[in-house]
């Protein structure tokens, strides 16, 4: 298998039955007027699995990507975000009508809550509305992002839907084990923001990453990713240079050791890079 053959991604069953390519590619700051051809060089390397969201601005350059490219929608895993001020019962089915015409697409394979904005307190009302998104068939899977144990305790409580996935900020040096676990207990699959620390943490000179990189023969990137997908995280890194797009697709070819697992586990210091949950409103 070459690092451009899509096949060579595995797929994760969600609680709903349809299946996730494990490695996508991310669109977050990737500049409205490039993001045509950053994810046309995306899907040219190989990727088939595209994260982006409306607050992104750049829905309708993913969707002419995928327009150009081709390839059969069955073969593409597409997911959009509802953003916190879209949050409510019309304002969600507005949202995802929007997108859809952005993108282009008749469904989207997953569509999330962005936010639990908490202070709104409206996730809960726009969960029941991704249900019925979901009925209409406007995207097959539904989900969360950055939502906390109690904010999936009460969607789980108050719902028929389990979230297929809850979207995080997750990466060695913030590891989040107490949600992964929940999400191991409640059939929800972790994928994991900022993979590579958003590139604001300096995880790539950290020894167990060095150690790893060199004994495989493969860069530290390479390296973070691969521990993300041995973790079993869902993980979508973001370029805009095509060398690292293909470079962050060729996890294929080595496998990280359990000590070597172990070692970048015991990085987590539970440091953030991006915004608390609690907190972003
Ligand atoms: P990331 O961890 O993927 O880091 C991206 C940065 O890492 C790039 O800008 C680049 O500087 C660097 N990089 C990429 N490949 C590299 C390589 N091979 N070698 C060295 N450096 C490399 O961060 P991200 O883009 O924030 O996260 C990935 C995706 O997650 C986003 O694009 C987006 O789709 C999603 N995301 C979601 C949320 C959310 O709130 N749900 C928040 C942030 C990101």
């Amino acid at each position: 298998m070459t690092s451009t053959d899509p096949t060579s991604v595995p797929t994760i069953t969600l609680n709903d039955g349809h299946t996730i390519p494990q490695l996508g590619f991310g669109v977050f700051l990737v500049d409205p007027h490039e993001a045509e051809r950053i994810v046309s060089d995306a899907l040219e390397a190989g990727y088939r699995h595209i994260d982006t969201a409306a607050i992104y601005k750049n829905e309708e350059g993913v969707g002419r990507a995928i327009a150009a490219s081709g390839i059969p929608r069955e073969e593409l895993f597409i997911t959009t975000k509802l953003f916190n001020t879209d949050q409510g019962t019309d304002t969600a089915h507005a949202a995802i009508d929007l997108s859809l015409s952005k993108l282009g697409l008749d469904y989207v394979d997953l569509y999330l809550i962005h936010w639990p904005t908490p202070k709104r307190d409206l996730y809960l009302e726009s969960w029941l509305a991704l249900e019925q998104i979901r009925d209409a068939g406007k995207s097959r899977s539904i989900g969360v992002s950055n939502f906390q144990l109690d904010h999936l305790q009460r969607v789980i409580d108050g719902s028929n839907t389990v979230p297929a996935v809850n979207q995080i900020e997750l990466h060695p040096a913030f590891s989040q084990p107490a949600l992964r676990a929940f999400h191991r207990k409640n059939g929800i699959e972790t994928e994991a923001w900022g993979p590579l620390g958003q590139g604001k943490y300096d995880l790539f000179d950290l020894q167990p990453i060095q150690d790893a990189a060199k004994a495989h023969d493969v860069t530290p990137a390479q390296v973070v990713l691969r521990w993300h997908l041995q973790l079993g995280n869902i993980v979508f890194p973001k370029s805009n240079s095509k060398e690292r797009i293909a470079e962050n697709f060729n996890l294929f070819g080595f496998e990280l050791t359990e000590l070597e697992m172990s070692a970048i586990d015991a990085l987590d210091e539970g440091k953030r890079v991006g915004g608390h949950p609690d907190e972003v409103n």
